[in-house]
């Protein structure tokens, strides 16, 4: 069934991303940075990238137009059972396979529904239709599954030979598992690389991205010597490091140079490939056995709801408080009146004893604290818009930071939550 397999020296790649929702305007296109970026961590530099709404035409154009050139098209979205999903449809019709139903799926699809204890609507039978010769790839974490076929020979492309069409699902949370446990795989076994290829991620929180550059300056003509490839990535209140290279020995010298970017940056790392923050922060109570509180003014539950992403949170997070007033910072955390009217809500006495009094309020080993002036009114001239303290408490000491996020509201909020998080997790990789 499957062609010769011939390493790849390059591998054309395109993805399509459907929805008019995209071409709305109404949500933005993380699929395309996603998936570009994973191809890119695999050795594989993705050619081309659209987006086109869910119309028939315009699917079916787009994939038509990409089969002409590629040997991997990858199309996200529209495989859900509303009407707006057509994509496994289209693209059936279009490749002249007819979709039977599956079985296997169906029955799948049917487990999900008892498991969520709710009746299946007939119309999600229609995710279990698969086109002939169409591979399944599970998904457990929705009912529609993914598809892939292998177009031997592909009848849009002039030079003939194999392509292959994958169609993933459209949610983030069914496509990214997905990618890796269906599409990889098929990548390595379809695609395999005629060049070895290595590449690291090394991800850092409270160094911005000139400074970071900077301090590795000095490092850059080493690993250029060494073929090894540096870039970076900045999201807001991080910066991604990444190191890669190819060819011979590709993995040994992209380790070398992780050891220098790591004697360089050292705490400043807080973690690599895609761990979050928040998750290195549960990883690390966990193995210490140490439990967490919290208590929040202007992050607004942001720390809490960040701590309670992670998975297993709840063997070390005991719980917060999301204190807005005065009156609900003295009432539940026992912060002094006397206290709030010499410094004021935002001060580090006050982030002081809300981390001290949350802690005991919870019986917690650690309590982190954060109090602040978001904007973009209510700031002065000595305490101005983005002004934060926050506070680390444990039995014996606590410690208060005070920076100056002055950002506009969101990005405030983002950025003091990793703050707060990091003076824990930098506080914990000191092993007291
Ligand atoms: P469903 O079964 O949920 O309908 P689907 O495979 O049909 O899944 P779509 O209907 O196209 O997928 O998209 C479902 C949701 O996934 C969208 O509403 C959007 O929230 C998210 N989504 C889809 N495409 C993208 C994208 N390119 N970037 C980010 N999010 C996306
Ligand atoms: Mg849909």
């Amino acid at each position: 069934m499957r062609g010769t397999l011939r390493p790849f020296s390059r591998v054309e790649i395109e993805i399509i991303n459907t929805g008019t929702e995209l071409m709305l305007g109404r949500i933005l296109n993380t699929h395309q940075q996603w998936l570009c970026r994973r191809f890119a961590d695999l050795g594989y530099v993705v050619t081309r990238q659209v987006a086109v709404a869910d119309t028939p035409a315009d699917i079916e154009r787009a994939v038509r137009d990409a089969l002409t050139r590629s040997d991997l098209v990858l199309t996200t979205g529209g495989l859900g059972p509303t009407s707006d999903d057509l994509t496994r449809e289209v693209l059936a019709r279009m490749l002249g396979k007819p979709l039977h139903e599956d079985a296997g799926v169906l029955a799948e699809i049917e487990r999900v529904f008892q498991r969520l204890q709710r009746p299946m609507p007939a119309s999600t039978r229609v995710q279990a239709l698969v086109p002939e010769g169409a591979i399944v790839l599970p998904n457990p974490n929705g009912t529609a599954p993914g598809l892939a076929l292998e177009l031997s020979p592909n009848p849009f492309r002039a030079k003939g030979g194999n392509s292959w069409l994958i169609m993933l699902p459209g949610p983030p949370r069914e496509l990214h598992p997905m990618f890796a446990s269906a599409v990889e795989p098929l990548l390595h076994r379809e695609f395999p690389l005629d060049h070895p290829f290595s590449a690291q991620t090394l991800r850092t929180t409270g160094v911005g991205e000139s400074a970071l550059e900077d301090a590795l300056q000095g490092a850059i003509p080493g690993f250029r010597a060494e073929g090894v490839e540096i870039g970076y990535c900045a999201r807001i209140g991080q910066v991604d490091v990444r190191l890669s290279a190819s060819g011979a020995d590709a993995a040994g010298r992209v380790g070398a140079a992780v050891v220098a970017v790591r004697a360089i940056l050292g705490p400043d790392i807080f973690g690599t490939g895609d761990e979050e923050l928040e998750a290195v922060v549960i990883r690390k109570l966990i193995e210490k056995g140490k439990s967490l509180a919290v208590a929040e003014s202007c992050t607004g539950g942001g720390i809490g709801n960040s701590l309670s992403n992670v998975p297993g949170a709840s063997a070390a997070f005991l719980g917060g408080f999301i204190t807005y007033s005065n009156a609900s910072k003295e009432r539940l955390l026992g912060v002094k009146s006397k206290t709030l009217s010499k410094h004021g809500a935002v001060s580090a006495e006050v982030a002081q004893e809300m981390a001290e009094g949350s802690r005991l309020a919870l019986g917690s080993d650690y309590a982190i604290a954060v109090t602040g002036i978001a904007g973009p009114g209510g700031g002065s001239t000595e305490k101005p818009v983005g002004t934060v303290y926050f506070a680390l408490a444990d039995a014996g000491t606590t410690l208060v930071w005070h920076r100056v996020n002055a950002w506009d509201r969101s990005t405030f909020k983002t950025v003091t939550t990793a703050q707060v998080l990091n003076a824990l997790r930098v506080r914990l990789d000191l092993g007291k």
